[in-house]
């Protein structure tokens, strides 16, 4: 089939969720992606922040390929050495204690909001308890995790949610003080928001809200889904904060491609929370995400992923703040290690289409946002062919 016969076979069976590109992906080299006619792109989106590794990580395939010929699935009625190394790995990096793995992102947020409430109850003896999570937040598409999400748009369709949310606005402390009651039992937001537009959390605000929840027994969620995994030149970006959540959620690149996520608790958490009966999942945390998982911690802490993306996320902040001086239309550039995003006045959408056009793979957050979340691994080469790239097609 070419290209335009596969598409249009996507568009007949394909449930039309996403108004996809026009290209067909068909094979990832390096930081490039290959489409079915051969055509070259350079990634600086990574399957949106999934792909840290790039997709040629020899070691990384020969795991992966090793364990499909060991073992698949066991379910978790039954121990299995993989995803056991995976949970020491992933306990180390974040420093946190107690860790529950998921098929996604949005099932990982799932869980961290059944483990807050089941700690709230067991503490007090009584179910009922409150949520405040953040405008312009993101967390996924499931029931749980979409009543969170502080977007209208995506909401309003599938009301009513989970009730007892409240939202805060972001970054502003007062606001998120002026939710708390006697029933709140936890906070959850982004530390760096994403797909509302790539905004840190101040550091004001989350040692605010940090020293807030830890006064009042009100858990902190830090949804680390898209920032964390070395993203910001450490492992999780609120490790850039001098804080710590009791609950963190991660996923995207934690399996590099492998769909895998998960919810880590504190034991002061855990010892109050979920319980056999409480929480499942069949596929989660199966031996094949469990090579996946300790692969990519393992390949990221010995070589040291972190110190990279510190060295050159502040090449891509240079270049980016100099096509910001010189391109009138860019009127702000936030963001944290190698999450960035460039605000701009003209429409992104087509910004992001002339530049695959280009050859060169850009995605979009919130409505006027371009964000650059490359794979991990880029060098300063390709920092430069994207900025020459977006240099000729801003005006
Ligand atoms: C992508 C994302 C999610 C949802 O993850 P899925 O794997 O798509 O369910 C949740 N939170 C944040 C911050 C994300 O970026």
């Amino acid at each position: 089939m070419n290209s335009f016969e596969y598409m249009e076979q996507a568009e007949q069976d394909l449930l039309h969720t996403y108004n996809r590109y026009g290209i067909v992906l068909e094979q990832g080299r390096d930081v490039y992606l290959f489409d079915t006619n051969g055509k070259k792109y350079l990634d600086f989106a990574a399957g949106i922040a999934v792909c840290a590794l790039g997709y040629s990580n020899e070691e990384y395939k020969a795991a992966l390929k090793e364990q499909v010929d060991l073992l698949l699935h066991t379910s978790n009625l039954y121990y299995n050495p993989p995803i056991i190394r995976a949970a020491e790995m992933v306990k180390r990096a974040s420093g946190m204690d107690r860790v529950f793995f998921t098929n996604s992102g949005a099932e990982a947020i799932e869980g961290a909001i059944k483990a807050a409430k089941k700690y709230a109850y067991t503490r007090d003896g009584y179910a009922g308890h409150e949520i405040i999570a953040m405008k312009g937040s993101f967390h996924g598409r499931t029931l749980g995790a979409l009543s969170v999400t502080g977007n209208q748009h995506y909401r309003e369709p599938f009301e009513p949610l989970l009730p007892g949310v409240r939202f805060a606005e972001f970054n502003q402390l007062d606001s998120v003080k002026a939710q708390v009651n006697e029933k709140t039992c936890a906070v959850i937001l982004e530390t760096i928001q994403g797909e509302g537009g790539i905004y840190p959390a101040e550091q004001s605000f989350i040692e605010g809200v940090a020293e807030l929840c830890r006064k009042k027994d009100i858990l902190l969620i830090l949804d680390e889904i898209q920032c964390g995994m070395g993203r910001t030149g450490k492992m999780f970006a609120w490790q850039n904060y001098n804080i710590k959540p009791d609950i963190m959620t991660a996923a995207k690149a934690l399996g590099c491609g492998v769909p895998v996520g998960a919810f880590l608790l504190t034991e002061r958490v855990a010892e109050k929370s979920l319980v056999p009966g409480d929480h499942g999942t069949t596929y989660g945390g199966n031996p094949f995400v469990g090579a996946a998982v300790s692969t990519v911690l393992e390949i990221m802490e010995r070589d040291r992923i972190t110190v990279h993306v510190q060295k050159i996320a502040e090449y891509l902040w240079k270049r980016l703040d100099e096509l910001k001086d010189r391109h009138s239309c860019i009127v702000d550039h936030r963001g944290m290690g190698l999450m960035q995003g460039l605000a701009l006045t003209v429409p992104v959408g087509e910004v992001s289409k002339q530049a695959l056009e280009k050859g060169l793979i850009l995605i979009t957050a919130g409505t006027d946002v371009l964000r650059f979340v490359p794979p991990l691994i880029i060098e300063e080469e390709h920092v430069d062919a994207m900025c020459k790239i977006l240099d000729s097609i801003l005006p």
